[in-house]
Order: C-alpha cells, then sequence, then structure tokens
C-alpha cells in the first residue's frame, strides 16, 4: 500500500515525554514534577494578561516590541539583539535548524535538556552525547567529542533534570575550545536560581560571534503556560533564527503578563529566596536518608535530583510508586535513561515537606 513515510530522521525521534499533572482517581497533593514556580505567576502578570484579553481577536505584535524593550532595559542590553519565542523550546528548535541540518552533528553532555536530541533530529542533524561527570557537565569530555562536523553545542547552565552547575571559568573554557564556526547555546532556564560564581550566558553572548544564550519565564517567573522565552545573540545569529521561526510566536497574553512580571523583581527575589532555603533542606533531608542509599545531586535549580540504589527494596522506581500513592507527582527520570533517579521540584512550603515526608515513610517501610 502506498502511504505517506514520515522520513527516516522523523523516525528516530523518542517524543518528549512531559511530566505528570494528574494521577488517576486520587487528588493531587503536590505537583513537583515540571519545576514550576510552586505560587503561580506575579499577582501583576495575571491582571496585565486579563487586561489584554479583549483583544483576542488580534494577532499579537509579531516583534514582541514591548517586551524586549522591557528585557533590555532589566538586563543593560539591546532590545534589536533579542528574539523571543514559544518557550525556549521554540528557540532550542531555531538554534539547530538555523546552523544544523543533514550531516552536521549538534553535541551536547549525557543527562542533557530531553529536547537537545529532538532539536538536532528534527533537522536531520546527528545528535552526538558526550559523557558527564557524576552527572554534571564534563567539559573536556566535551571538547574533546568536537568534529569538523560540529556545528551546534548546547549546554543547560544549571542542567535540567540533574540541576548541576559549571563555573564562568569552566563556561569560558568550553567556549574557547570551539570552533569559531560552532554555536554555543547557552541554555539558562534556572538562570536566576543560580549561586556562586555564575556565568549566565548574555556577557558571552555580547562579547562573541557564535553564543546564543537562552531563557525563559516558564520556571522562576511562573508563566509556563504563556510560552515564552528569549534569545541573546550578536546581529547575524538572531537573524537567521529570526528567518525560521513563526511569525506570532509569543500570545498578546504572553507579552503583557511578561512585561508585567519583569516589572515585580519583589516576587522575582521572593520566590528565589523561598526556594534556595527548601532546596538546602531538602538536602539535608535526603541527606539523613544517606545511610538508605539515597544520594542528592547538587542542585543550581529549583529542584533537586535523588539517586537511589540500583537494587533492593529502595529503588527509584518503588520510591516513585510510593509517592504517587501520597498523591506527589515528582519526576521519575527511566524515561531519559536514569532508572536510579528521581527529580523533585521545590514546592510551597506544605508541598516540600508533604514529598520528604512520604519519601522519608517509603524508605522507613521498604528498609526495616
Ligand atoms: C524548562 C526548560 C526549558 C524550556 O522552557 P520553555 O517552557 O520552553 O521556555 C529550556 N531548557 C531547560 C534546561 C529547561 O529546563
Amino acid at each position: 500500500m502506498i502511504r505517506p513515510e514520515m522520513k527516516p530522521w522523523v523516525a528516530g525521534i523518542a517524543p518528549y515525554v512531559p511530566g505528570k499533572a494528574k494521577i488517576a482517581g486520587r487528588p493531587v497533593v503536590a505537583r513537583l514534577a515540571s519545576n514550576e514556580n510552586p505560587f503561580g505567576p506575579s499577582p501583576k502578570a495575571i491582571a496585565a494578561m486579563a487586561a489584554v484579553l479583549a483583544g483576542s481577536h488580534r494577532y499579537p505584535d509579531p516583534a514582541s516590541t514591548e517586551l524586549r524593550e522591557a528585557l533590555a532595559a532589566l538586563h543593560g542590553i539591546e532590545a534589536d539583539r533579542i528574539l523571543c519565542g514559544t518557550g525556549s523550546d521554540e528557540l532550542i528548535h531555531l538554534v539547530a535548524g538555523a546552523f544544523a541540518g543533514p550531516g552536521d552533528e549538534v553535541l551536547y553532555v549525557r543527562y542533557g535538556f530531553a529536547v537537545y536530541d529532538i532539536a538536532a533530529r528534527r533537522v536531520g542533524a546527528t545528535p552526538v552525547v558526550a559523557p558527564d561527570r557524576d552527572y554534571a557537565c564534563d567539559v573536556d569530555a566535551l571538547l574533546a567529542a568536537v568534529t569538523p562536523r560540529t556545528r551546534v553545542v548546547f549546554l543547560a547552565n544549571p542542567n535540567n533534570p540533574t540541576g548541576t552547575l559549571i563555573s564562568a571559568a569552566e563556561v569560558r573554557r568550553l567556549h574557547a575550545g570551539l570552533p569559531a564556526d560552532c554555536v554555543l547555546g547557552l541554555d539558562c532556564a534556572y538562570a536566576e536560581f543560580a549561586t556562586g560564581e555564575y556565568e549566565d550566558g548574555i556577557g558571552l553572548a555580547r562579547a562573541f560571534t557564535n553564543v546564543v544564550a537562552l531563557r525563559t519565564f516558564s520556571k522562576i517567573y511562573g508563566l509556563a503556560a504563556q510560552r515564552i522565552g528569549w534569545a541573546y545573540a550578536q546581529p547575524a545569529l538572531v537573524e537567521a533564527m529570526h528567518r525560521i521561526r513563526a511569525p506570532f510566536n509569543v500570545p498578546t497574553t504572553g507579552q503583557a503578563g511578561a512585561v508585567a512580571a519583569l516589572a515585580d523583581q519583589t516576587f522575582v527575589t521572593m520566590t528565589r529566596d523561598h526556594t534556595l532555603h527548601w532546596r538546602d533542606w531538602m538536602n539535608g533531608e535526603i541527606a539523613s536518608l544517606g545511610n538508605a542509599g539515597l544520594r542528592a545531586i547538587p542542585s543550581a535549580a529549583n529542584f533537586v535530583l535523588v539517586e537511589f540504589p540500583e537494587s533492593g527494596p529502595v529503588t527509584a522506581a518503588a520510591a516513585n510508586e510510593a509517592l504517587i500513592a501520597d498523591g506527589i507527582l515528582t519526576r521519575y527520570l527511566a524515561v531519559q535513561a536514569m532508572p536510579r533517579c528521581i527529580r523533585i521540584s521545590v514546592g510551597t512550603e506544605p508541598e516540600t515537606r508533604a514529598a520528604m515526608a512520604s519519601l522519608r515513610r517509603f524508605v522507613e517501610r521498604a528498609s526495616a
């Protein structure tokens, strides 16, 4: 029978598996599977979005002008070097689509963000995965995997799903080791949560012709449903990505909500302070379960990756079942070749406490 055949590179894509949002037949106690802001968006963003709803019959501003100007003012950068996207997901696809194609390689580190593989394959490029160093980015391994065909290197810093961070010096060493015709896509979705000697990509993207910094409103700004991301890069890179983006890629509500969210830095600071406090608390809780073989991977983001023993009674798979039975949704990472790991987002205080109490009960029960 003659029928449409999907392209072989499309057939090679394993569809993205999102974090769970519901549990069949049971109310959700805590939704900690997707690293969202547990407080919602800023109330000012909600008001701004409500105020533009009646204009929904009009197409949005295709250039996201006001939003780019607000971003430029806040970050001290040029508005015409900013490109907004339908989440930073779209921008990841634009980086791959503008600079890689069949025969090219797109490089990233093992346990990198799941969308990089999809973005590479979607344009017919070959994804290349460099080894990690205890879940974190190994710059030497990445550089060793660069070939004359490498067109794009993606690095999430802090990384998702591991939460690991590499220092500004390491990011600069990675960039310095890349050929000038290779784009470094620095995905800083969790930049606002990072502490210590951190490089958010903006300085590099301003200084070099081959760096794209990627940011999002989905995490600290609490606007995941509005799908707003932004890229900052030198004009030639922005211009290339602009050619292949969707014309009206950020809705009017998203643009208005993001502008208002940027103006409410008090909300951002509150979220950050809360997150860092409860992330530390979670680390301590998990460390106290160390005898059972649990380990928290050091996180610079708004979640903690927990590693469980490979076998025995206290596995990640069993913990995941126990958490779900208590109405707690986290991210069991078997789908990302990490069957020993569960990623738990920092929630509100009651959510975070409920998750850790559930985990502790499971461990005590299973190891009794
Ligand atoms: C959440 C996330 C994004 C994408 O978020 P959008 O909602 O598409 O803006 C990008 N990169 C990483 C590493 C993320 O964790």
